[in-house]
Parts: C-alpha cells; sequence; structure tokens
C-alpha cells in the first residue's frame, strides 16, 4: 500500500519564499476561482461585503450524509490537486509528497490561497491531516510512514480519533477498550464514543487498554484500525442542530496484525498525549483544509457595522474585547508553530492556545447577542443575523473536545505552574483494582 509521491514543483529549498508565490499565485490564478470581492489574491481577509454571497459562521456541520460525503468528495479533489504541487503539505518532507519548506512558505501560500473560493471545510481534514498524520510520522514505523504518510496527508484517506468511550473523556487514561495479543495479531473489544467522522474514515487511531494489571496510563496501547475490517460497528450519533458529526463506534473481536501497532506495547499514552497536544495546539489543527470554526472578527464587524451598532459605547468596547483577543490568539498561535519548526513536540503550551481558542469562540458568542439581538434567535430574514445562532450553540462543543477547558486549565496549573496536583485515588493502583 506504499505510495509513490511525485509532485510537478520546481521548487527547492533555493527557492525564495517571492519566487515560491510568484509560482503558487499562477498556479491558483490558473486552478482556482477568486471570491468575487477580492481585488487582488491575499487581500480578501479584509473584503467581505455585506450581503454578497455564502455568510458562514457555522461551527459544526448541519449536513445530511450525502452532503457531508459530498463536501468531503470535493474538499478531498482540492487537496489531491493542491497534491500535484506539494501544496497540501508545505513543511512536510519531499519524500511524503511534500516541499520540505519552512512555515514562511505556508504562511505565503495561505494568504495567497485566502483570495480565492474554497470548497468548504471539514474536522476529518484537520483531525487526519493536523493529528494523525503528524502522530504517526512521530511514532510510526518506516514501513508505517511509508503506508500512511503521503496517503494521509493527500487525504486519500481519512482518519478518525477513536479516544474517548463513555467511562472515560477528561480521565480519557481510565479507558476499558480491550485489546488482547493473540500471536501475530490483536483482538479488540469495547466501545468509542463522540468519534469524529467515523462514518466518513478509512481508518482509526485507536487506545486500548493492553495490561489491566499495571496503573491505568502503562497500560495502554496506540494502533491504526481499518474501519471496515469486520466486527466494527459505527453508529452515527444525531445532533440537536441536525447533523451528525460524532459517532459510537463497537469493536466486537477485531482482529488486527502487530504491524499495525502504533509505537511500543504500553505506550498507548504517550501517543494519545501527542495527538491530543496536535489538538490542543490549535494553530496546527486549522491547517490543512480545516479551515475556521465558527465567526471571525471580520464577520463580527461587518455585523456591527451592518445593523448600525457601532457607535453604541458599549458595544464598541466589546468589540475591542474581540479584536484584543483574536491578536494574542494569532501571536501565541505564532509562537506555538515557530516551537513546533524548531523540531519540538507538542507539550503543555498547547493547553494555553487551546484555552485562548475557545474563549475568544465564547467572546464571540457574549459580543454578538449583543450585537445582533433577538434576530439571533427568531429569523428576521436579514442576510448575516440570524445565521450567528449556529456559532452561538456550536461553540460550546469545542470546549470539551480535546480535552474540556478546566482540564485545560489544570493542565496548566500542574504542568506550567507547577502547582499541587489534583488528588488521585488512582495513584499506584493496577487498573483492574481500581472501582468503577
Ligand atoms: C465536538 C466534539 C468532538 C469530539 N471528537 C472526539 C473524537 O473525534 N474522538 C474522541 O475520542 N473523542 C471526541 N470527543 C470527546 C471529548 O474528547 C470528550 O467529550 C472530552 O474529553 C470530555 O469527556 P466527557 O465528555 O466524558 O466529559 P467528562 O470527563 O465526564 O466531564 C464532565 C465535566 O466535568 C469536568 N471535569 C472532569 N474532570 C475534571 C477535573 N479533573 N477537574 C475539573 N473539571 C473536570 C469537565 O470539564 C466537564 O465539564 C469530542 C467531543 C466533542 C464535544
Amino acid at each position: 500500500m506504499g505510495t509513490t509521491v511525485t509532485t510537478e514543483t520546481t521548487v527547492t529549498t533555493e527557492t525564495t519564499v517571492e519566487e515560491f508565490a510568484a509560482e503558487a499565485s499562477a498556479w491558483l490564478a490558473a486552478n482556482a476561482v477568486p471570491k468575487p470581492d477580492s481585488r487582488s489574491a491575499g487581500a480578501s481577509d479584509s473584503e467581505l461585503v455585506w450581503g454578497q454571497g455564502e455568510f458562514s459562521v457555522s461551527v459544526f456541520h448541519a449536513l445530511e450524509f450525502d452532503e457531508e460525503k459530498a463536501l468531503l468528495e470535493s474538499l478531498k479533489s482540492w487537496n489531491q490537486a493542491k497534491a500535484q504541487r506539494g501544496y497540501h503539505a508545505i513543511t512536510w518532507p519531499v519524500e511524503f509528497g511534500g516541499l520540505g519548506l519552512t512555515t514562511e512558505y505556508a504562511r505565503a501560500y495561505g494568504r495567497l490561497e485566502s483570495g480565492y473560493q474554497m470548497p468548504g471545510r471539514h474536522e476529518s481534514f484537520s483531525v487526519t491531516i493536523g493529528l494523525i498524520a503528524p502522530t504517526i510520522n512521530l511514532f510510526g514505523t518506516p514501513e508505517q510512514k511509508e503506508q500512511f504518510l503521503a496517503s494521509l496527508l493527500r487525504t486519500d484517506v481519512l482518519c478518525c480519533q477513536l479516544f474517548s468511550e463513555p467511562g472515560a473523556g477528561s480521565d480519557l487514561a481510565t479507558l476499558a477498550c480491550r485489546a488482547e495479543r493473540d500471536g501475530d495479531e490483536w483482538v479488540i473489544n469495547g466501545q468509542k464514543v463522540w468519534s469524529s467522522g467515523a462514518q466518513f474514515s478509512e481508518w482509526g487511531e485507536l487506545i486500548a487498554r493492553t495490561d489491566p494489571g499495571v496503573v491505568k496510563h502503562a497500560g495502554l496501547t496506540a494502533f491504526m484500525v481499518p474501519m471496515d475490517a469486520p466486527g466494527v460497528e459505527i453508529r452515527p450519533i444525531k445532533q440537536m442542530s441536525g447533523g451528525s458529526s460524532f459517532n459510537e463506534v463497537f469493536f466486537t473481536d477485531v482482529r488486527i496484525p502487530d504491524t499495525l501497532r502504533l509505537g511500543g506495547i504500553g505506550d498507548g499514552w504517550k501517543v494519545a498525549l501527542t495527538t491530543l497536544g496536535f489538538e490542543r495546539d490549535h494553530s496546527g489543527s486549522g491547517g490543512g483544509g480545516g479551515g475556521q470554526a465558527g465567526g471571525s472578527w471580520r464577520q463580527l464587524l461587518a455585523t456591527a457595522q451592518a445593523l448600525g451598532v457601532t457607535d453604541d459605547p458599549v458595544v464598541r468596547q466589546r468589540l475591542i474585547d474581540v479584536y484584543t483577543h483574536t491578536r494574542v490568539e494569532g501571536f501565541v498561535n505564532r509562537r506555538a508553530a515557530d516551537l513546533a519548526k524548531a523540531g519540538g513536540t507538542p507539550g503543555p503550551e498547547g493547553s494555553l492556545g487551546k484555552l485562548l481558542w475557545t474563549e475568544g469562540m465564547r467572546l464571540m458568542s457574549d459580543v454578538v447577542s449583543l450585537v445582533v439581538g433577538p434576530a439571533l434567535v427568531a429569523d428576521s430574514g436579514q442576510w448575516g443575523t440570524y445565521a450567528w445562532g449556529e456559532h452561538v450553540l456550536g461553540a460550546p462543543g469545542y470546549r470539551i473536545a480535546g480535552g474540556s477547558d478546566e482540564v485545560q486549565r489544570n493542565i496548566i496549573g500542574e504542568r506550567v505552574l507547577g502547582l499541587p496536583p489534583e488528588p488521585r485515588v488512582d495513584k499506584g493502583v493496577a487498573w483492574k483494582d481500581v472501582p468503577r
């Protein structure tokens, strides 16, 4: 299943950012449709024209299965077109289809691409490209890297996270899904829940319990599991917002070869923390087709201007709160990206980025509620108002996903600030002996 990676690009590490941008600009002009309101590529973020085009501030999709599948297909087509030039993986090594360039080049491309119409966004993209691919890059064997990395980055295949269980979320290390060794194979039994995009994924990164006789963190192992393996059952969960972003996934005597084990036996906690670190470092998870979730500062300001409330001193103060938060968040994300560039694995600093992101979404919910007023809950037909309800209703989900705000604060308290740890009743106790 290894992939031969060839790209059509002439870019090398000698190419300057300006030369790279000129080439990318020409390619985008020939292959993508400019946003109607963009006067020049890269300038579009400031060009939102009130009343024109689609106004999307949703956090989660409210699509039927077929609609969501069609969205994913168009996202895949665009990513695969980019892959012909290596633009889908600018900072990744050439051997995996990337260009082996620095984040400066990736930022230059991102600025240019933002001037063009894109197919949309889907969290399966950020999970596949932003979380699972870098985890395999860190823990995979050479054979696993060859098997997975190029095809994950091209999104020929998608991957989901099979971590949370009905009895294990914030305290993920208590998870009970079992993987038992049988010769060269592992037999998996148990249940996962809240598995985003599992119904569209070919693969899942699974964390399972391989040794119940040791303390909870020590008895876990990570695997890559084919989602079409006999014994895997995926049941979508219907959300109040209409869509089914999440699933329950059941495993009944699912057999996978030991060659699909990711990392050493007993290293599952380390693997899981690494994936979660990439998730919490929002600057990383937003890349690679994840796109923006929820409303942006520009959309908020345009809404306030269109509704004629920017002279109100209270609204002005609240708008400045959002602007300031957005700028600080941007700087923190840049710092995290530079740390990653220097070769570090994501650490507790990722919790800070995630908290800033979810706090920013909550702040935007508060301020837009003040700006839009009753038109947020009763559709007046006015463009760009009722739609904000999708931001307000969706934002709390990301305060839970990938580790809740409270858990991020615990991590920062203990691992960044060095505060005393929370009391842990199961410390030093084998998982099988902990009362539950
Ligand atoms: C949008 C979304 C997408 C998700 N996608 C995935 C996915 O793809 N794969 C996957 O495996 N999981 C996924 N999840 C699950 C997510 O990781 C869990 O929901 C999360 O870890 C919280 O676990 P829980 O739901 O069991 O809540 P619990 O852990 O039961 O927490 C309940 C409440 O108690 C608080 N709490 C718990 N422990 C502490 C503590 N020690 N100190 C202070 N407060 C505490 C929590 O903050 C929370 O408010 C997703 C969830 C959401 C909302």
